[in-house]
């Protein structure tokens, strides 16, 4: 079942320089359950696009459906941030409260549910992010990858059908980094529909299916196998690909390899053969 629908949307910057197109004609869709990556050079449009899928931003033309509402409608408003939780990349921009708890039921305070509700989505949110320990903590103690976790307890609590991720690793050192994926896998492995942006290549990997943007358009969409293993087509877009994959490109040039190696596992059972 489709949750996301993006038919030639089209986005449009004002500024004093004038119109900057930051998406040209995307056409998208993503099933309810999946886990997909979004990469892309810088300024290639994956911010501008995960705005639109809870509607922080409107298209300029085109259409996006969320659940098969139209998030230009302002009547679907509210039921769209109700579908589609957002975690970016600074966590002390997104955290707001002077205690972690706090913090995590902001979001449920707007939509007027009952108090000891709110402890109790506060508690299974906390819990689900393995950060039950630090309830009445000050976010400004944690780390970054525990104040990420923080943020994404926020929106768990939320119970969206849908969690977007901004480069939610990017600030983050490699332990805070293999914590925040591994949170991911789960919320997944749970149920949500994951919507994930990285430049990190191994992280995208990790997906079902990996779009990648190109000046504002959809460039490629496939599995991290068919997107990985074309290194030429990877390096001449400036983007990397995970370490086993390069590996496995260059050794190509001395060893009969089979095209699909994306894995250590993968290198290793090959160069075995
Ligand atoms: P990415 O997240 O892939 O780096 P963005 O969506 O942030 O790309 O940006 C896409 C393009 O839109 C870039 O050229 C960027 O400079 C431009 N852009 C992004 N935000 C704004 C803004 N608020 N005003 C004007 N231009 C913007
Ligand atoms: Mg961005």
């Amino acid at each position: 079942m489709q949750i996301i629908r993006v038919e030639n949307l089209r986005h449009i910057y004002k500024t004093a320089s004038g119109d900057k197109v930051a998406l040209d004609g995307v056409n998208l869709s993503i099933d309810a359950g999946e886990f997909v990556a979004i990469i892309g050079t810088n300024g290639s449009g994956k911010s501008t696009l995960a705005k639109h899928f809870n509607a922080l931003l409107l298209p300029t033309a085109g259409k996006i459906f969320v659940d098969g509402l139209d998030t230009s409608d302002e009547k679907n408003f509210w039921h769209v941030r109700e579908n589609v939780g957002m975690v970016f990349q600074n966590p002390d921009s997104e955290i707001v409260a002077a205690i972690v708890e706090d913090d995590v039921a902001f979001g449920l305070e707007n939509l007027g549910i009952a108090p000891e509700k709110i402890r109790e989505r506060v508690d299974l949110a906390l819990d689900a992010v393995n950060m039950s320990g630090y309830k009445n903590f000050a976010p400004s103690k944690l780390s970054g990858g525990q104040k990420q976790r923080i943020a994404i307890a926020g929106v768990v609590a939320m119970q969206t059908k849908v969690i977007v991720f901004d480069e939610p690793t990017a600030m983050l050192d490699p332990q805070g980094r293999r914590e925040i994926l591994s949170l991911v896998k789960r919320l997944h492995a749970q149920g949500k529909t994951i919507i994930y942006i990285t430049h990190f290549m191994e992280e995208a990997a990790e997906a079902q299916r990996v779009f990648v943007m190109e000046r504002g358009k959809i460039l490629r969409n496939g599995t991290p196998h068919e997107i990985f293993t074309n290194v030429a087509e990877m390096k001449r877009l400036g983007l990397d690909v995970p370490v086993a994959a390069e590996l496995a490109d260059r050794l190509r040039k001395n060893f009969k390899l089979p095209q699909n190696i994306l894995t250590a596992d993968e290198l290793a059972e090959a160069l075995h053969r």
